[in-house]
């Protein structure tokens, strides 16, 4: 690989930013300051963004008493600030209402119309404003939509569809291949199990009564169906222009980064557009599960959400992206208590890296070691080829402990006084070992990398993780 292109979903701006949001960008972030450090900077690139048109932005900025642009503005500013916080280097925020990108969507719309991928028609459906989506009878649970539990609204209304019938049983060859790949495997069973047992209806892409929302080129009484003037944010955060015979050097995307409740569109409408337009499909579509909180969904009524900013402030900005990402299995649906994140807190920040690193540091006091500033490269040939979150986490702490051990099996603090040499080769072990480790961190710790070389080489001792008690 030679460069390397991932995107976070754009977020739906109808509230402010939750811990879900910030684990799926954290886990972005770390991946690409993971190829930042194996490819150079300038070969990578992270987009993430913020998507906000439709019938339900409309309503809740009403509700607020306020334009939409203004409404959306003024969350924007609240994801941006927390990306901040949360030390997320992206290199484009893309918003579905840049001019530049409504220019792309409608030229976009306009090709597929004019190549009949696009058709006029009408269409008849339940529609859960929650998720801005038609529904099918099979996904209903007693009639409502189990992610938002309210009953869709049933919809017959003049539309424009894509075609996606004609598309599907190229759609499951790329994805039986892995020309599109679908991970974790689970979810490409999930899609393809879908996708044998019914047929794929043509889907409206147009609704008639949304003023907010991109209007249709060839009809400016219809606007753009969310998801239709969403996806292509992937393409205009390169700065694409629409024209399909004029691909950004970053595209295919390499990982395109979702939650399990957006898969199925992920996994359909996107690639019918692409496979419509000619383009290259992603890459990889990794899917990722939900945060729970004491094994339930987190809820305000249930009152065991946790909260961003909370994290924030007990763990730090380090913390909190280490405490989400080491919370469990990245792709599964991972359970988290405050009780538990302080724990995990405590014993491999406070203790595990905490220790190493004051204790290095105290018994380095009495040498001089020159560190050079070569690429050491901790990870192996097999993360850096095939890197997942947990394996590199995993792996960086298991170092961390292998050498808190050799500290403790070697005792260096009496070998400075009864065996010299043994100490300044034990000492250079420990020293570079470390210098290692905060490389192998930087993904994930980008600050506390920085303090920890930083310490090496001043040898000033530094404050880390604060045990929590
Ligand atoms: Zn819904």
């Amino acid at each position: 690989m030679n460069k390397f292109y991932i995107t976070t979903p754009i977020y739906y701006v109808n509230a402010k930013p939750h811990i879900g949001h910030a684990y799926t960008t954290i886990a972005a972030d770390v991946l690409a300051r993971f190829y930042r450090q194996q490819l150079g900077k300038e070969n990578v690139f992270f987009l993430t963004g913020t998507d906000e048109h439709g019938q339900k932005i409309q309503k809740v900025a009403e509700s607020a008493g306020k334009n939409p642009q203004e409404f959306t503005d003024e969350i924007v500013a609240h994801f941006k600030e927390l990306w901040d916080k949360l030390d997320i280097k992206y290199d484009n925020f893309i918003r579905t209402t840049d001019e530049s990108h409504k220019k792309a969507v409608q030229k976009v719309l306009q090709t597929l119309y004019d190549n009949g991928a696009i058709y006029k028609g009408e269409y008849e459906g339940l529609y859960c404003i929650g998720c801005e989506q038609f529904k099918n009878e099979s996904d209903l649970v007693d009639g409502k939509c189990p992610d938002h539990n309210i009953v869709p609204e049933l919809i017959k209304e003049e539309s424009y569809l894509l075609k996606l019938t004609e598309l599907q049983p190229e759609l499951i060859k790329k994805i039986e291949s892995d020309e599109f790949k679908l991970t974790p495997e689970k979810y490409k069973k999930e899609i393809l199990s879908f996708l044998k047992n019914q047929t794929l209806r043509d889907v409206s892409i147009s609704r008639k009564n949304v003023s907010w929302g991109i209007p249709l080129p060839f009809d400016p009484t219809h606007t753009t169906y969310v998801w239709a003037d969403a996806f292509l944010n992937y393409l205009t955060g390169l700065d694409w222009d629409g024209n399909e015979k004029k691909m950004p050097k970053f595209w295919p995307a390499d990982v395109q980064l979702i939650g399990k409740d957006i898969l199925r569109v992920h996994a359909t409408i996107w690639p019918a557009m692409l496979m419509h337009l000619g383009v290259e499909l992603p890459k990889i579509l990794f899917t990722h599960g939900h945060i729970l909180s004491g094994g339930k969904k987190m809820s305000k009524t249930l009152g065991n959400a946790i909260l961003i900013d909370e994290m924030l402030e007990i763990f730090g900005t380090d913390g909190t992206r280490y405490l989400l990402l080491s919370a469990g299995t990245f792709g599964e649906d991972v359970d988290a208590t405050m009780e538990r994140l302080v724990e995990k807190y405590n014993a491999d920040l406070a203790n595990g890296l905490g220790n190493l690193v004051s204790r290095t540091l105290k018994l380095s006091e009495k040498i001089s070691i020159k560190i050079g500033t070569e690429n050491h490269g901790l990870y192996t040939e097999d993360i850096v080829n095939n890197p997942e979150i947990g394996k590199a986490i995993d792996f960086v702490w298991n170092n961390i402990k292998n050498l808190n051990k050799y500290i403790e099996d070697n005792k260096p603090w009496e070998l400075a006084k009864t065996d010299t040499i043994k100490f300044e080769d034990v000492m250079n072990k420990l020293v570079h070992g470390l210098y290692d480790i905060s490389e192998a961190l930087m993904p994930f710790m980008p600050e506390t990398s920085e303090k920890i070389k930083k310490a090496l080489e001043t040898k000033e001792s530094v404050a880390l993780f604060p045990r929590i008690k």
